[in-house]
């Protein structure tokens, strides 16, 4: 089923949804099961599969070891297909444009049909760490605006080439990132706002949030994001902080600023398990404030832990 359904479906009643990673490659799939298991309980409609694109190999040069850099970490859309068939749970692989050709994308979006996925998270990508700036693949889209038109493209059974027979019509529901605290290049958060409308008048129907700590940033972005013209459903997504570090990664990571009341209070924390303890409460507490709002799922990213989101559905849902 389509995530817009599954939130048409509950009549106002919030749900519960996360995001999982892809285990590194060699790892067992009975580790992801493992963390997924428990979070079953609480009925998450649907799970996102995330695609991770810096994965590094390394080969031996002139007795050296050179570190070549991949594309992507593979997974996502089997992954999807795995989680989908053993918890009959819809979920959602992330596709970016970082990283493929549209004929990959094209491919991977075929398979996701065959295998019965109905929903995609459209994605840019970031930039790669030993780049400045995001660059497209050749041949690939620059923006997640261009990947939500090919999938529409897709849906109306318009192919890349009259290469493939379209006897059959894929009818994806899209997904796209929306910033309550703009996108980290968006010369303003009204020019972010401006992109997202754009994504949405190519045919996204629902958006997701980057990770927030400060829910008033929320309700102000989805009051602009209403004003102008956007009125598809807006999932917050959110994330308890579990390690100190996190005071300084995530602003520095996402450009996403902390409430001096959490930062104080985590800094007071003698050890980690403090520090989850109060990441945990505020994450409740930000959650239960979502739900009277009324939103129409609170989606967590779970980060591949999923001790933490337990305690906080638990608490909430
Ligand atoms: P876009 O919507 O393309 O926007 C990127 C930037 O370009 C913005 O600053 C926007 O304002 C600007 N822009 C858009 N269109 C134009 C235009 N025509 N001209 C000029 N500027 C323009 N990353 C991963 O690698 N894997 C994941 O699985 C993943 N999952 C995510 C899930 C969520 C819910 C979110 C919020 C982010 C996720 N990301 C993921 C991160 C995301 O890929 C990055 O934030 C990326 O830098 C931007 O992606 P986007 O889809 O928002 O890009």
């Amino acid at each position: 089923m389509k995530v817009t359904e599954h939130i048409k479906k509950a009549n106002g009643k919030t749900l519960f949804s996360f995001e999982i990673i892809p285990p590194k490659k060699g790892k067992n799939i009975q580790e992801l099961y493992d963390n997924i298991d428990p979070l079953m309980e609480f009925k998450p409609p649907f799970i996102d599969v995330t695609t991770s694109r810096e994965e590094y190999v390394y080969v031996e040069k002139d007795g050296l070891l050179d570190r070549q850099i991949t594309r992507m970490r593979p997974g996502t859309v089997g992954i999807c297909a795995a989680i989908k068939h053993k918890y009959n749970v819809d979920t959602v692989p992330h596709v970016l444009c970082g990283g493929f050709t549209r004929e990959e994308t094209e491919y991977l979006l075929v398979d996701c049909h065959y295998l019965g996925i109905e929903n995609v998270m459209a994605l840019r990508g970031d930039a790669m760490n030993h780049q400045k700036y995001f660059e497209p693949s050749e041949g690939g889209h620059n923006y997640a605006c261009d990947l939500v038109k090919q999938i529409k493209n897709l849906n109306e059974g318009k192919y890349l080439h009259d290469v493939i027979e379209a006897d059959h019509k894929s009818d994806f529901c899209i997904g796209v990132a929306g910033y309550p605290e703009k996108h980290l290049e968006a010369p303003s958060l009204q020019s972010d706002l401006k992109r997202l409308k754009e994504k949405v008048d190519a045919g996204a129907d629902y958006i997701v949030t980057q990770m927030f700590f400060d829910n008033s940033k929320f309700f102000q972005f989805v009051e602009e994001a209403k004003n102008m013209g956007i009125d598809v459903p807006i999932i917050p997504g959110i994330k308890p902080i579990a390690v100190k570090r996190h005071l300084q990664v995530l602003p520095q990571v996402f450009k996403i600023d902390l409430p001096e009341e959490l930062i104080l209070e985590v800094e007071k924390c003698k050890n980690n398990a403090e520090v989850r303890q109060v990441g945990v409460e505020w994450c409740i507490k930000q959650s239960k404030e979502l739900v009277d709002a009324g939103v129409p799922t609170v989606h967590y990213y779970s980060m591949g832990k999923s001790s933490n989101i337990e305690k906080i559905a638990a608490a909430v849902f």
